[in-house]
């Protein structure tokens, strides 16, 4: 079968030392500090078989993440962007939906012609964060397209416990194509959804809600902010195509965050409260932050789901007259977040099809993830693409 393989070379930088775990497992713990010169090539590969607790997916669709990008374009030194987890050779591709076709022996709740999707994190369910019901925190993850083959291909292989049924959706969106495009969509809903509701215990029907950040998170944090009863969702976006995928996903205001100041334009829009629920989804916690503190309500929140591996100025004292709460947010996995989105998804009480910008094949998978990494000039450096999809 054909697969995006990601190769690179083991190369630590100068002055990264290696850890145990590292050495031993061939992982890299960060890896924009060890993979250099990375290749990606559609190649011929061995068609993955079930084992007896796994099932045998053909892939319909998989979404381009950040990450993937991440991994594709490099530093001026030639090392990889992406900081996490990483294990090389693999295939790319997490944000997946596809046919079974097979099941191992042992797998009972899954069978050959459901449509499902699948998580990402590969959980191992025996080390202590995990029995302490903390599976996004596991010590023993691998990561599917990360450390394990991915779903930039024709076929993949996944244990049935990650494994989540969208066989519902042929119905909502009228064909099992569109089905499997936003079943697709489902993994990076799931990492807003578990900031939102999850990690900072979401919020009360009307209340004011901002999102900074109108990439495939910010979006998707937007709809389920829509989906959740929100009485006014404001979205702050560079881009103006992303801007516009905002309006049409429930901002009811969006504004590009150069051409105001993000505060006085929330607390104008509030009459002077302040928003009660904020989401960090464009990965500029430095300036984003700051602005927040100054437009939060009386008992508001924030929760960062962006990745940004810097300090970031805060003033506790806002959070303390405030009775602010700030929450940190990784990952997808547990707390009800998959058959949460899926049900609101099967409902048609979340849409967030129009995300969905670009449709690539598998043999042009590299060029839809250049695509996804083009910034604009005259947008300040922004990626403007919603969502960009990979169809075998
Ligand atoms: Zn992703
Ligand atoms: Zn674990």
């Amino acid at each position: 079968m054909k697969g995006l393989v990601l190769d690179a070379e083991w190369k630590p930088r100068d002055g990264y030392l290696l850890s145990d775990f590292e050495r031993q497992t061939g992982k890299a713990v960060t890896g924009s500090s060890v993979w250099h010169k990375p290749t990606l090539i559609v190649q011929e590969v061995e068609k993955p078989q079930p084992g007896p607790d796994e099932v045998l997916i053909r892939v319909k669709a998989c979404g381009v993440c950040g990450s993937d990008i991440h991994f594709y374009e490099t530093d001026k030194d030639g090392y990889i962007l992406y900081p996490g987890l990483t294990k090389f050779p693999t295939i790319l591709g997490h944000e997946f939906s596809g046919v079974v076709e097979k099941v191992g022996g042992q797998v009972k709740d899954i069978a050959p012609g459901d449509m499902v999707t699948a998580e990402e994190m590969i959980w191992c369910g025996y080390c202590t964060q995990c029995r302490n019901g903390f599976p996004n925190h596991c010590e023993n993850l691998e990561e599917i397209g990360f450390t394990i083959p991915g779903a930039f291909a024709e076929y993949i292989a996944v244990g049935a416990k990650y494994c989540w049924k969208i066989n519902e959706f042929a119905k909502v969106f009228g064909s099992e194509e569109k089905a499997y495009e936003v079943g697709a969509l489902t993994e990076p809903t799931c990492v807003s959804y578990n900031g939102m509701f999850a990690r900072a215990g979401g919020f009360r029907p009307g209340a004011y809600v901002v999102v900074f950040g109108a990439g495939p998170i910010g979006l998707a944090a937007t709809g389920l902010a829509r989906a959740a009863g929100a009485g006014k969702i404001i979205s702050f976006e560079v881009s103006p195509e992303r801007r516009a995928l905002a309006q049409q996903v429930g901002a009811d205001q969006v504004y590009d965050p150069r051409a105001v100041t993000p505060s006085e334009a929330i607390l104008e829009l509030t009459s002077g409260q302040g928003a009660d629920f904020f989401v960090e989804a464009a990965g500029a916690p430095q300036v984003t932050i700051p602005e927040m503190e100054k437009s939060l309500a009386i008992n508001g929140k924030i929760v960062q789901i962006g990745r940004a591996a810097q300090r970031v100025p805060m003033y506790l004292e806002t959070f303390q007259v405030r009775r602010g709460q700030f929450y940190g947010s990784q990952g997808h996995s547990g707390d009800g977040n998959f058959p949460n989105v899926i049900r609101l998804v099967a409902s048609g009480r979340l849409d967030l099809s129009p995300i969905i910008t670009t449709r690539y094949s598998l043999d042009n998978v590299v060029e839809g993830i250049a695509q996804s990494a083009v910034r604009p000039a005259h947008d300040g450096g922004a990626r403007r693409h919603g969502k960009i999809l990979v169809k075998p």
